[in-house]
């Protein structure tokens, strides 16, 4: 999810947990949250700088980093993405609430350069499910360029893009 976006969805539990399962999982522990981050960022910091010719491919090699520390944890992580000088995306460091089923991605810290604009976000889940309603929120509702993307990895491997507009953003998978 990001914060201060026009369009709110009703937090809804994944189709994978009961509302109670959910209740008991859907809060920030902001200590745990720092840890993971902490890991996920010494994980990607061989790639910390690397320039990516696509969304895609930074997607995946973020993803190899950050799974494992994602699953250590059982926390979403996210990391925003940029893109400079309209040609070579690259992300942010990353950041997590210590929470299972939310991330603030709008409070991920962003890269200051001049020549970057923010292209999206690309974040964990902790089980196997597409984009949350929140995700969808952001897909849906955000105002900014519509070429923005939203990614989201997941245990099992896979990973997913969607884009601004449309009733469910355009969904795809990509790995
Ligand atoms: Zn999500």
């Amino acid at each position: 999810m990001a914060k201060g976006d026009s369009g709110v969805v009703a937090a809804q539990p994944p189709q994978a947990m009961t509302t109670e399962e959910y209740q008991k999982v859907n809060f920030n522990d902001f200590k745990k949250g720092e840890e993971a981050a902490a890991e996920a960022n010494k994980a990607l910091a061989s790639i910390s700088n690397k320039e990516f010719s696509s969304a895609t491919d930074l997607a995946k090699e973020w993803d190899l980093a950050v799974r494992p520390v994602s699953d250590k944890y059982g926390v979403e992580i996210a990391s925003k993405i940029f893109l400079k000088d309209d040609k070579h995306f690259m992300f942010g460091a990353a950041y997590s609430d210590g929470n299972t089923v939310r991330v603030n991605s709008a409070i991920a810290p962003d890269v200051s350069r001049v020549n970057y604009r923010e292209h999206g976000y690309i974040h964990t889940h902790p089980w196997n499910e597409s984009f949350s309603g929140d995700d969808i929120s952001w897909l849906k509702f955000r105002d900014h360029p519509m070429d923005e993307r939203a990614y989201v990895t997941l245990p099992n491997g896979q990973i997913y893009e969607g884009r601004l507009g449309g009733p469910n953003g355009h969904q795809r998978r990509i790995y």
